[in-house]
């Protein structure tokens, strides 16, 4: 480990794994690195005061310590397996901070590397703007996510459709274990390889069930755990993460690859933003079972660890897979409950909450801006004090949260933390990358960034956010990020 003076202290541990799962690869210096973003809370939490920011975060001058890879994996995409590795990114290495966690510093859009098949191994404005809001925003939210660092403008144009400048996005993640990382080590490595991957992913990020007496099936339990818990979380704020392939799930738990997601405006299950996901594969409805799905394809590359009999160890992963369900329909109950503030558990509590998603549905009522009329207790703000089955619904959800032991405000606070007042709106994103790709005008997404650092702070600052999209700017699409 060396620390050095912009308080960088990189120690590279994944290159103690065996060769086959990177390559080592230097970023590709840019012309003219000019700094878009810097995330100050994060670097102060890192540990970090680094002068020169644009050389640091464009790759053109590599820390001290850092030990540059890029990272090989495979992975289902719409269902189809294959293989990907980091062909746009290089992972510096894991930098260590006083708090001792470690942490994955990654530049995305740095150049080729030997995974970049055709592509060009570079990444533009647009899009690593928009990873840095909604990654942020993802933070703030209290949700499980990489972190965003900083964009840098290179300088540089990338040619897309047309002429786009170029960027690059300094990701920091507890680390780029991807399920696609383990079909890879299946696929084309030998067994000794892949058994090398699960023992060091349980020391990085499950040390616990190290002593367990099948610690490979309990690693498998423990992502199943982890992201039952997040994708509940996604939908509970309306997240659609948009491309939702085995290579972009992490081992951790939390969310990456921010291409083509987006959060829903008004509330309707069948919501697709991808412009490539024809299919509706990775709808909002869908996204728990394809977690499951591809949980599935992560028992599959551990099969061999569970039993040495192969018909046992594809019993042990289907019991433990078959808990998914559950574990996320809990969390997701939970979750409902604190969003409408109950504080006990009453047998009509689903229904209740179903009938309320459903008259949201029919009535195309904005999913956060329902919730958070409810919180500040302003009915008429939904949109609906005119239904009737929301009025009827509204008395009977009023009569449940009278019910409850607790003081009167007591449900409210909940609500409070649980409902968001502001999301980063699609329009709010648009206008913020617009500003930035056409004008060169950071402010605006500065400014969006940081009403969206507290969404529970219900601020006067924030109403202004809360707005809905015109009718124009309907119905979004989004575009997977290039
Ligand atoms: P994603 O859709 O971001 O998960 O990326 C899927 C795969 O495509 C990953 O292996 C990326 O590294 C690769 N990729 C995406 N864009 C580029 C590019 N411009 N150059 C090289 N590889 C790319
Ligand atoms: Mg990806
Ligand atoms: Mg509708």
């Amino acid at each position: 480990m060396t620390q050095n003076k912009a308080g960088w202290n990189f120690d590279n541990s994944y290159k103690q794994l065996p060769e086959v799962f990177y390559a080592e690869t230097e970023p590709t210096p840019v012309d003219d690195p000019e700094l878009v973003v810097f995330n100050e809370s994060l670097a102060e939490e890192l540990g970090l005061e680094i002068k020169e920011k644009a050389n640091v975060f464009s790759g053109n001058h590599v820390p001290e310590g850092a030990a540059p890879i890029a990272q090989a994996y495979a992975g289902h995409q719409f269902g189809h397996f294959t293989m990907l590795g980091d062909g746009r990114a290089v992972l510096l290495g894991e930098h260590i901070p006083s708090s001792g966690e470690r942490y994955d510093i990654q530049l995305k859009g740095s150049g080729l590397t030997p995974f970049s098949r055709g592509g060009d191994g570079r990444a533009t404005l647009g899009p690593m703007l928009r990873e840095y809001i909604i990654s942020e925003a993802m933070h703030g939210l209290g949700i499980p996510t990489n972190r965003s660092l900083a964009v840098v403008n290179t300088g540089e144009s990338v040619l897309r459709e047309t002429e786009l400048p170029g960027a690059i996005l300094t990701r920091v993640a507890h680390s780029h274990l991807r399920i696609g990382t383990f079909e890879y080590a299946a696929k084309w490595g030998t067994i000794e390889d892949r058994r090398d991957l699960a023992d060091y992913t349980i020391q990085r990020h499950y040390p616990e069930i190290e002593e367990d007496e099948n610690k490979y099936l309990s690693l498998f339990e423990k992502v199943i755990e982890q992201q039952a818990s997040l994708i509940a979380k996604w939908q509970l704020v309306g997240f659609i993460h948009g491309v939702m392939n085995t290579d972009n799930m992490t081992i951790s738990g939390e969310t990456i690859d921010y291409g083509p997601c987006a959060f829903m405006d008004e509330y309707d299950r069948k919501t697709v933003f991808s412009s490539i996901d024809t299919q509706g594969r990775y709808a909002y409805l869908n996204q728990p079972p394809i977690g499951q799905w591809n949980l599935a394809r992560f028992a599959e590359a551990l099969l061999p660890f569970f039993h040495e009999n192969q018909e046992q160890a594809v019993e042990l992963a289907q019991e433990a897979h078959a808990k998914f369900d559950k574990l996320y329909h809990s969390h997701w109950l939970e979750g409902m409950r604190s969003k409408l503030g109950l504080l006990n558990k009453e047998a009509q509590d689903e229904p209740l909450i179903e009938d309320l998603l459903e008259i949201m549905e029919k009535n195309n009522a904005d999913y956060t801006n329902t919730f958070r009329a409810l919180t500040m207790d302003q009915p008429e703000k939904t949109g609906m004090q005119h239904v009737t089955a929301f009025a009827n619904w509204y008395e009977q959800w009023k009569n449940r949260v009278a019910r409850q032991e607790e003081s009167e405000k007591a449900p409210y606070e909940r609500m409070k933390v649980s409902n968001p007042a502001v999301i980063p709106r699609n329009h709010r994103v648009e206008e913020a990358i617009d500003a930035a790709v056409d004008k060169g005008d950071y402010g605006v997404a500065k400014r969006l960034v940081h009403v969206l650092t507290d969404p529970y702070a219900y601020s006067y600052e924030q109403e202004e956010y809360a707005k809905l999209p015109e009718q124009r700017e309907r119905p979004y699409r989004t575009y997977c990020g290039t």
